[in-house]
């Protein structure tokens, strides 16, 4: 096979044809790139902080960020949560280190364990705790630091998949936090999702190109993977859905106001009851001789 591009040895196959390890590069950052111009995701001088957890996804969101960085005018540096799950968190770090200096991008870390608890010391809603821990760190460290935006690196099978979780269990709403840019408020920061449009295989090709290492390992407490399953399904019947479904999903304009929200009594970040999720989990699972 030869590069459709320009007639060096193929690669891989990208959206269907085949390129060469440089053509591909090329091909899957220019995605990128049209995907955060389209929705207009990451503006000129914003400082953005990308959450890397070192697997094929977040790798492939902070090298491809890292080149249109410069291309589109903004600023990008990483961060990642120890969670303390065991030894895959601390395969994940290692990765997440390396990878950071290859490309050459600041990496902050910050443990939950630094907030009272470890993922390992949670019992049964281990995926909420871990989330919802994730989601408020990420947060509070990007407003406290003076970031723009936060970059997560969910791809297109995962977004769709949550949404017909979602649905499934009666939640309309959900597909209004699955947008590729959030618009932060209050004490909320932006979140951006730049491989929105990119699916996992395409994100897995593009880092076996560029050569940076990932972590080939699952987190042990990782969900079901049967909606994203029932999404590579649909693809294969339906070649366009992924992307058509999601442009659909962006141009959806929500009416009515915002939510309403209160601020934590302990910790003053946002929340709907008194007391948020995060804190309430801290409680029930700090260590009791800290
Ligand atoms: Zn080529
Ligand atoms: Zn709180």
């Amino acid at each position: 096979m030869k590069c459709k591009r320009c007639g060096r040895n193929a690669f891989e196959k990208f959206r269907g044809t085949y390129y060469c390890r440089e053509c591909l590069i090329t091909k899957y950052e220019g995605a990128v790139e049209s995907a955060i111009r389209r929705y207009r995701m990451i503006r000129k001088g914003e400082r953005v902080l990308t959450a890397l957890s070192g697997g094929k996804d977040s790798v492939a969101m902070l090298s491809s960020l890292r080149v249109l960085s410069k291309r589109i005018g903004f600023d990008v540096d990483a961060m990642f949560i120890d969670l303390g799950i065991g030894r895959y968190s601390r395969h994940s770090l290692e990765v997440s280190k390396k990878v950071a200096e290859m490309l050459d991008v600041r990496l902050h870390v910050v443990r939950l364990e630094d907030y009272g608890f470890t993922i390992d010391d949670v019992r049964g809603k281990v995926c909420s705790v871990c989330g919802n821990a994730k989601r408020y760190i990420m947060n509070r460290f990007a407003r406290e630091n003076g970031y723009d935006a936060i970059a997560t690196g969910h791809c297109a099978e995962d977004i769709l998949a949550n949404l017909f979780k979602n649905m499934y269990s009666g939640n309309m709403e959900w597909s209004e936090k699955q947008r590729p840019r959030m618009e932060g408020f209050d004490r909320i920061v932006t979140r951006v999702r730049p491989l929105y449009e990119m699916s996992e295989r395409e994100n897995m090709v593009y880092v076996l190109a560029k050569g940076l290492p990932f972590l080939n390992e699952e987190c042990p407490n990782a969900p079901s993977t049967k909606w994203k399953e029932i999404v590579y399904e649909i693809e294969r019947k339906v070649p366009g859905f992924r992307v058509s479904i999601l442009r659909n999903l962006a141009r959806e304009r929500r009416d009515g106001g915002d939510e309403e929200f209160r601020y934590c009594r302990i910790c003053g970040e946002i929340t709907t009851s008194s007391v948020c999720q995060f804190c309430r989990n801290v409680k029930k699972y700090a260590r009791k001789n800290q």
